[in-house]
């Protein structure tokens, strides 16, 4: 094309020529060269412009192509770090073609350094269930059978030996190949994946470990069990059922389960069922009787529990049953102890109550009912002077006396030392009632005979018959009644027998209360000592004065018998004195100067400045150290709303003498009064320790109440301390002295004053 154009344009410069015709033909010739000249350039141009756009659009085609390419590489990758599955792509020839990062953790391998290796050489070793070595080209690479692509041929578990793990220990994969085609006719690749099932293995192992293990549990449990099918009917059964039923376990293989026992539960059991079923509790729990093979019947105590599927379906019951014949004998004996006097053999308080409440709610009980109160004359003397064996033995006899006097007619019951009461029920019940009584003297005519001597015994009888106001008033009216008519036969005199009449009505409560005044000038109440020792060494460190009435008829009374008669009758202040001065004087006689002596008084006591009046006047009187005197503060709940209260305490307290409070961590004590009264110490209510070990909110307690005094720097006393384990828990949580009966009940004055000093 060029050479065109040079042709042209060197004709066209040839000089002009001057004759008109032969110039116009040969200027016709010049104008048509120039012009196929010019044509044939704008093709050229044109053809030029063409090829260099389609070299352009080549050129974008293969930058989008790579654009994809690593698009999808991209998510190639990441679609590979996120399955579980690993890849690894060889050669027909073995050759490691690529392989995915998760593929590269699961051999164990890294990528890198495994591509473009032949699968003999990589480091790994594989091995079969059996634990003998697999080649590995055999293992990830083409394999027999990978013909055609895209076609899974076979899967297959393979273990994977673990850098010095021990034998037996390898990686679990499942292994499964494919024939992938490769592009532009190349040989085709294979496409091996890999999945860790080591996990799943483990799991499926542990649950048939789990399943053997339950098996064998339930085959050799010492109690009775079973799996049960939803119709409640018996699937498998152990030995130990077998046995409790005297028969075999395959004898019982599809056996009702509601035909094992008798039928009184069966309606319960079929709605503990059924409840099981509806899901409205997940196991249920009865006490029922089941007929053994030999027609014998045993107690049982029968636990079902219901399995469902885990899509929370029902799919059968798993039931212990616990043979309990012999603790339910066990508990009978219990209830039995419970109810009943253990020297007597008689009826005790609890099941007299019992008794008596139940025959007053059945009709017509008027004239048909009565109750005889007895307590023998003069029975304190007997025990002082014959020793506590000789009185039992006069109880025991005694006992007898009244079983034989009442014979049939009603419950004899003894509520303590020696009062006995006799609840008679007869058609007519006047008569029985005093043959019964008038059969007791009798028997007691006879002198008792204790250790080869023969004592003579009486008993004053006090007797109530029902009529329809006591029946309204229950048990607790006609005791009372009984024991006021007892009262005045005491009063009387020796083997007397009285019938209550309501002019007698509250006699005993108002005779006592009249009693007390004349009690307390006749001497009559006097304090008892209860030594007070310090938890670490057990050495006495003081005592606490409790008071004690020596009732003439009654013999000893304890404060809770008197003390609200003496609150009622207005005798507090002057019982508070009287015990004060008592003590005090004591306290002055004591060989060993260093022990003190805690007195007890209630907020009713405190308020008119009588009691720290007179306690601090014996104090200076007997020059006794005022630290050696304590108070005790009981009954506080009054405290609160008494300033002079405080005031009196504030004296005390700054007299020298420690004031602490009683039974803290109850309701009588609050906590706030740690903060509002002069306290030094407090005294663990014996409520806590009672309940330790057994009761681990009582331990808890006692601890947190131990950590409390002992922040606020306060003396801590822990009461009602009666074994061994009690002291050592309190004294690790904090209490550091304590007194109950482990270290000795409290004891008449001789006690303390015997003491030497050294002890
Ligand atoms: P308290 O001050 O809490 O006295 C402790 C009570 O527990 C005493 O009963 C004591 O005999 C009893 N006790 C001691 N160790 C044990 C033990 O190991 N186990 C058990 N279960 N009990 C034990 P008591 O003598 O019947 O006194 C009862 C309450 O009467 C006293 O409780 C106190 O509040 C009050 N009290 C006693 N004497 C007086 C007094 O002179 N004046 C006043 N106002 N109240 C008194
Ligand atoms: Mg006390
Ligand atoms: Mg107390």
């Amino acid at each position: 094309m060029n050479d065109l154009v040079a042709t042209g344009a060197a004709r066209s410069s040839q000089p002009p020529s001057t004759s008109l015709t032969p110039h116009v033909a040969v200027s016709d010739t010049v104008s048509t060269v120039t012009t196929v000249i010019g044509a044939i350039a704008v093709v050229a141009l044109l053809a030029v412009l063409v090829l260099m756009a389609r070299q352009r659009r080549e050129v974008r085609r293969a930058n989008e192509a790579l654009a994809l390419s690593r698009e999808l590489r991209h998510r190639y990758d990441a679609l590979q770090s996120v399955t579980k599955e690993g890849a690894l792509v060889s050669s027909l020839t073995g050759k490691v073609l690529d392989m995915s990062e998760r593929a590269a953790a699961i051999l164990g391998l890294e990528v890198a350094s495994s591509n473009g290796r032949q699968l003999t050489d990589l480091p790994i070793v594989l091995v079969n269930e059996a634990g003998l070595a697999m080649n590995p080209a055999a293992v990830l690479g083409h394999r027999t059978g990978t013909g055609h692509s895209g076609f899974t041929v076979d899967s297959e578990l393979v273990g994977i030996a673990l850098p010095g793990g021990a034998q037996g220990q390898a990686r679990m994969v499942q292994v499964s190949s494919q024939l992938v085609p490769a592009g532009d006719g190349e040989q085709p690749a294979v496409l091996t994946t890999l999945v860790d099932v080591t996990g799943r293995r483990e799991v499926e192992a542990a649950l048939s470990r789990s399943e053997t293990q339950f098996r064998v549990a339930m085959e050799n449990a010492p109690i009775g069990m079973a799996l049960v099918d939803l119709e409640w009917r018996v699937v498998e059964a152990n030995a130990a059922l077998a046995e409790l039923l005297g028969t075999s376990v395959a004898a019982l293989r599809g056996y009702p389960m509601a035909d094992l026992g008798t039928p009184e539960t069966r309606d319960a059991e079929r709605e503990e069922v059924e409840r099981l079923l509806q899901g409205s509790q997940h196991r249920f729990s009865l006490e029922k009787r089941y007929q053994r093979a030999d027609g014998h019947l045993v107690w049982v105590v029968l636990d079902a529990a219901l399995v469902r599927t885990p899509t929370g379906a029902p799919d059968h019951f798993v039931v212990q049953v616990r043979d309990s014949t012999e603790s339910r004998l066990q508990a009978e004996m219990l209830t039995h102890r419970a109810m009943h006097d253990p020297l007597t053999g008689l009826a005790n308080r609890t099941l007299l109550q019992e008794v008596l409440q139940s025959v007053l709610e059945q009709p017509g009980v008027v004239d048909r009912v009565a109750v005889l109160a007895c307590d023998l004359d003069g029975f304190k003397e007997i025990n002082d002077r014959y020793g506590h064996a000789a009185g039992d033995e006069v109880l025991v006899h005694v006992a007898g006396v009244l079983r034989a006097a009442t014979a049939r007619r009603g419950t004899v019951a003894r509520l303590g030392g020696d009062e006995f009461v006799v609840v008679v029920q007869d058609i007519d019940g006047p008569k029985a009632v005093f043959e019964v009584a008038a059969a007791i003297h009798a028997g007691l005519q006879e002198p008792v005979r204790v250790a080869r001597r023969r004592l003579a015994v009486a008993a004053s009888i006090g007797i109530a018959l029902a009529d329809p106001d006591m029946a309204d008033g229950g048990a607790p009216a006609m005791l009372a009644a009984a024991d006021a008519a007892l009262y005045r036969a005491k009063a009387a005199g020796r083997g007397r027998t009285e019938v209550y009449d309501p002019t007698m009505s509250h006699i005993s409560g108002a005779g006592l209360q009249s009693e007390l005044a004349g009690a307390l000038e006749a001497g009559e109440l006097v304090a008892h000592y209860q030594p007070i020792v310090d938890l670490g060494d057990a050495r006495v460190v003081g005592y606490e004065a409790l008071v004690r009435w020596h009732h003439p008829y009654r013999g000893l009374l304890l404060p809770q018998a008197f003390l609200p008669l003496a609150q009622e009758g207005g005798l507090a202040v002057q019982l508070g004195q009287h015990v004060a001065r008592q003590v005090v004087e004591t306290v002055a006689r004591m060989p060993d100067p260093t022990k003190w002596v805690s007195v007890n008084v209630s907020a009713d006591q405190l308020g008119d400045g009588e009691f720290a009046t007179t306690l601090l006047a014996e104090i200076s009187r007997h020059r006794v150290m005022a630290g050696r005197i304590v108070v005790e503060l009981t009954e506080t709940s009054l405290v609160a709303s008494g300033t002079r209260i405080r005031h009196e305490l504030t004296q005390l307290s700054a007299a020298g003498v420690p004031v602490l409070l009683d039974d803290f961590g109850t309701g009588q004590s609050p906590l706030s009064y740690l903060r509002d009264l002069p306290v030094a110490g407090v005294k663990l209510d014996m409520s806590f320790t009672s309940g330790i070990p057994d009761d681990p909110t009582a331990g808890k307690v006692a601890r947190a109440l131990g950590a409390l005094a002992r922040e606020l720097a306060m003396v801590t006393i822990a009461e009602g301390i009666e074994h061994m384990e009690q002291a050592d828990f309190l004294h690790r949580n904090g209490w550091r002295y304590g007194q109950g009966w482990l270290f000795g009940s409290a004891q008449p004055a001789q006690s303390v004053l015997a003491v030497s000093p050294s002890a």
